[in-house]
């Protein structure tokens, strides 16, 4: 394969290594960035679904809302001259209590019993006041971090609530709905830092904050925007699959070499320019610094020369993905909305846990108009264990038992949609989950420092990895600039 030279070279082109691209290269410095796929946007991703008569329909697999909280992203957003629009809110949400009654509610409060309500305003009032106390840039330094590390989150409501429909109303705003892993899998210091990340917990439950706006076009088109401006130092299909970090060669150093021991142990950091270079099935870059913007579960998918030091090697494989599966539904029309309803419903431990009106706006792939689209999309979400039983059955089943789950929100026309679609992001090979990664039991106060912390001349960005906007685009964004302004200062 050619080889190339540039200042930096940055691996994977998901919102956070085209950030770091784009801001190194407004900074004046050349770059390349590598993507595996045959597509910019990683996580965030536009595609279209067929109805039964041939049209197509603008749908978004990936990453889609936008919430206040995600300032950078707003202004990035802007700044690429895109436009957003708000989700349909309009009606009564609809709430599923666990014997399957249906209950239709306006405002922040589920329809429940008082003594639950009562127990639910509580666990949200210690959860925000555990968010106050933490620094989201260092959730590992909280007082108490180790010991709300070793709990489970499931566990830590339990602690506070006996009220399992309390428990579970509040635990799927972070399990099912956030982390995507049952809430006895993460820590209480993991969910902590999921609130904190979105400003505060009462955050996370009010949906009208957290699932706020999209973007004209979808989000992917941030992706796309910030690749037109990289032009063709954006190589896809161009999966890495070795990145040599030192020019310390492993095989015939002495083991004891100290540099390369310093090297390793991430104890040489001095800003002078190291050299990297990353071979990948394309083109073969050498650069003077590296921006690793790949999820946290796919960099042992790399062979690093020398090995990464071992505190990495070992942390990086208590990273896991989440899984959930987003789905699209779309109607002749929002049939919804004419029951007086908003298409937001909730029923905590059930299947399908959320459904949101979805519809489209704005010229789109289908209808090429201003303003709304006229068909009506239901998207919903189908988490963790329950993704696993769905996976498990065959397509027509598993499409009813999502439709007979909607309906159970909406009513019968749920089950009668023109276009069905499943976001399939756990088979991807570079994903392999979603929505995100987050650390096992007790990983997040053990090896949470070393996340950001360069090895060498390789910075790590990605959404996963991030303070404020954790999980989400703005904290994708927010990473790859942060990577780009750490190695300008180190270049200068
Ligand atoms: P990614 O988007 O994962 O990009 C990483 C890139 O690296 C990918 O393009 C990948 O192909 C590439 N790559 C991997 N390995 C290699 C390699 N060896 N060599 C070269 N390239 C490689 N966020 C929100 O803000 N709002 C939402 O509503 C929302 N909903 C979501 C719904 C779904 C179904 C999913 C999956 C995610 C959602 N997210 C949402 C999360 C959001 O999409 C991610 O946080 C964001 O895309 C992360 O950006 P990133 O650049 O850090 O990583």
């Amino acid at each position: 394969t050619p080889l190339i030279e540039r200042d930096v070279v940055v691996i994977g082109a998901g919102p956070a290594g085209l950030m770091a691209a784009y801001t190194l290269k407004k900074a004046g410095k050349s770059v390349a960035v590598l993507e595996a796929r045959n597509r910019v946007g990683g996580r965030t991703w536009s595609g279209k679904v067929q109805d039964d008569r041939g049209h197509e329909h603008f749908i978004e697999i990936g990453g889609q809302w936008i919430s206040p909280d995600q300032t950078r992203l707003i202004e990035l957003v802007e700044e690429l001259g895109l436009a957003t629009f708000s989700r349909y809110r309009e009606g009564k949400n609809v709430y599923v209590s666990p014997d399957g009654t249906r209950h239709t509610y306006t405002g922040d409060q589920l329809p429940v019993a008082e003594e639950t309500a009562a127990q639910i305003e509580k666990l949200i009032g210690l959860l925000d006041a555990k968010v106050a106390e933490m620094n989201v840039t260092q959730p590992w330094n909280m007082p108490d971090a180790e010991v709300l590390d070793s709990i489970s989150f499931r566990d830590w409501l339990k602690q506070h609530s006996d009220d399992q429909e309390a428990i579970d109303n509040v635990s799927i705003y972070i399990a099912s709905g956030m982390l995507t892993k049952p809430a006895h899998t993460f820590s209480a210091l993991q969910a902590i830092l999921m609130a904190a990340s979105a400003g505060s917990f009462s955050n996370l439950v009010d949906e009208d904050f957290i699932l706020d706006k999209r973007v004209v076009g979808g989000m992917q088109s941030v992706a796309l925007k910030l690749a037109e401006n990289l032009g063709n130092d954006v190589y896809l299909s161009s999966p890495v699959r070795q990145l040599n970090w030192a020019t310390v060669d492993p095989q015939t150093a002495d083991p004891l070499n100290q540099v390369l021991a310093d090297v390793r142990n991430g104890v040489i950091d001095d800003g002078a320019p190291a050299e990297v270079t990353a071979y990948s099935d394309t083109v073969t870059v050498k650069a003077k610094n590296a921006v690793l913007a790949i999820p946290p579960n796919l960099y042992h998918r790399i062979q690093y020369v020398p090995a990464l030091p071992r505190e990495q090697m070992i942390a990086h494989q208590h990273i896991s993905m989440g899984l959930v599966i987003k789905i699209h539904a779309v109607y002749e029309t929002p049939f919804w909305r004419d029951k007086g309803l908003s298409g937001t419903g909730f029923g905590g431990g059930r299947m399908v846990q959320e459904v949101y009106d979805n519809t489209n706006y704005g010229p789109n792939l289908v209808d090429e108009h201003e303003g709304e689209s006229p068909h009506g999309t239901l998207v919903s979400f189908v988490s963790d264990v329950h993704a696993e039983t769905l996976w498990a059955l065959p397509a027509a089943e598993r499409k009813q038992c999502i439709l007979e789950e909607l309906a159970t929100y909406l009513g019968d026309e749920a089950l009668r949609p023109i276009a069905f679609y499943l976001s399939d992001m756990a088979a991807e090979e570079w994903t392999r989950g979603a929505y995100a990664t987050s650390y096992d039991l007790g990983g997040l106060s053990r090896w949470g420092h070393l996340q950001n912390r360069p090895t060498g001349s390789i910075y790590y960005a990605c959404s996963d990895i991030a303070a404020e906007g954790y999980q989400h685009v703005d904290g994708a964004i927010r990473q790859g600039e942060n990577a780009a302004q750490r190695i300008l200062a180190r270049l200068q």
